[in-house]
């Protein structure tokens, strides 16, 4: 079959998780792309657990292209509190996407699925052949064991039907639309929002869990849906393709460059007592290299949008703005939200400035 439009034509696009970071940022994608503004319905009115309005869905709606931007995502709170949900919502939304595009005839699904897939001590950079060859990180297997579940679907209907599923492995990502919440953010948007807070409150120093040396790797979420796009244009595989920079950096370097971006003059300390979790997590991107896409959106460029995102939109944004009296003591928010064993390492060992430090 070759390769669609992505949805910038006369196809029928639906993405499905459209309020999501990364939904909304293929959304927002389509329309740079020119593309007629995509099929997208509201989680109440259809709830993708349920196979039976999943299909009835499909069946009047025919959509030819889909991007599967919707999951069940969390941290090692919410992954350590709700297994069965996640485990479970998850296989629950992607079996009855991917069944239901196949069954009324999809010319090309994308299914997202998470650096969390690859072994807890997978070789760095991480490579898409390392899939199952090693133990997953426990906190939250519940998730992966789901979306390797859902790229071996995709997998599995391509090799007996020929469907056109392809499987990305987004990094970890940031940008507009993100989870700014003081209970399962990133590291990144976490980041953001402490020091922005400090700074209001001008607070003496942050203090960020850890000793600051574990390295993490960050995309920007317009760069990811522009791979989307992109890899729904040019790619037709099997093959799992890592989406990311391919450049880490440390947790004290990443706090250092959003002080100064925030302007926050405090100073920014670390607690070496607390876990630093994996010490690297970076993905190998030769394979979408080789495909004809790269980043464009460097690291500094992408905090500053985000963070004047984040500014302007703050009451909006998930996880608000809270004032710094309202903010919850770290025994509350040790989860990692997206699922990622990276993100829930560095955010779980990296981002805990006690309330008691921040009205320090
Ligand atoms: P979000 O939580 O921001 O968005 C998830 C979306 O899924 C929301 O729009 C949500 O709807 C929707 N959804 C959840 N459950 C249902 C349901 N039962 N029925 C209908 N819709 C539902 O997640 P992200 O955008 O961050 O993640 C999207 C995908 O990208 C996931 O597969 C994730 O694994 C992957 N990914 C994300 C990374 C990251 O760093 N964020 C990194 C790597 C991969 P509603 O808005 O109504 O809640």
């Amino acid at each position: 079959m070759p390769a669609t439009d992505a949805g910038a034509g006369a196809a029928r696009t639906y993405v499905a998780g459209h309020r999501g970071l990364v939904g909304a940022a293929i959304v927002r994608a389509l329309g740079r792309a020119g593309a007629p503004a995509p099929l997208t319905v509201e989680r109440p009115s259809l709830d993708l657990r349920e196979a039976a309005a999943v299909e009835a869905f499909f069946a009047a709606e025919r959509p030819s292209v889909v991007y599967l931007a919707a999951a069940r995502v969390g941290g090692i709170r919410a992954n350590a509190a709700y297994p069965a949900e996640f485990l479970h919502d998850n296989l629950a939304i992607q079996t009855n996407v991917i069944h239901a595009a196949w069954r009324f005839g999809v010319q090309k699904l994308l299914f997202l699925g998470s650096s969390c897939i690859y072994p807890r001590l997978a070789a760095q950079p991480i490579r898409e052949d390392a899939l199952l060859t090693g133990p997953l990180e426990p906190t939250n297997e519940w998730y992966a064991i789901a979306k390797i579940a859902g790229l071996k679907l995709c997998q599995a209907y391509r090799r007996q039907y020929g469907f056109n599923a392809i499987c990305l492995m987004p990094t970890n990502l940031y940008g507009p639309g993100d989870n700014f919440s003081l209970e399962d953010s990133h590291v990144l948007p976490a980041l953001i929002r402490r020091f922005h807070e400090a700074r209001l409150a001008g607070l003496p120093e942050v203090t960020v869990w850890g000793s600051g040396t574990p390295r993490r790797e960050f995309l920007h979420v317009d760069d990811l849906a522009d791979a989307a796009l992109h890899l729904m244009a040019h790619y037709e595989g099997a093959e799992l393709v890592n989406v990311g920079t391919g450049v880490d950096l440390s947790i004290g370097e990443l706090a250092s460059l959003v002080k100064r971006i925030v302007g926050y003059e405090g100073r920014l300390c670390f607690d070496p007592s607390k876990p630093d979790g994996t010490p690297r997590k970076c993905l190998n991107v030769d394979r979408v290299h080789a495909l004809g896409w790269r980043h464009r959106i460097g690291l500094a460029d992408g905090i500053e949008a985000t963070y004047r995102w984040y500014v302007e939109h703050a009451r909006e944004a998930r996880g608000g703005a809270a004032q710094p009296a309202a903010l919850a003591p770290d025994s509350e928010r040790d989860g990692a939200s997206a699922g990622e064993s990276d993100v829930v390492a560095s955010r779980r060992a990296n981002l805990g400035t006690t309330a008691a430090t921040l009205r320090a």
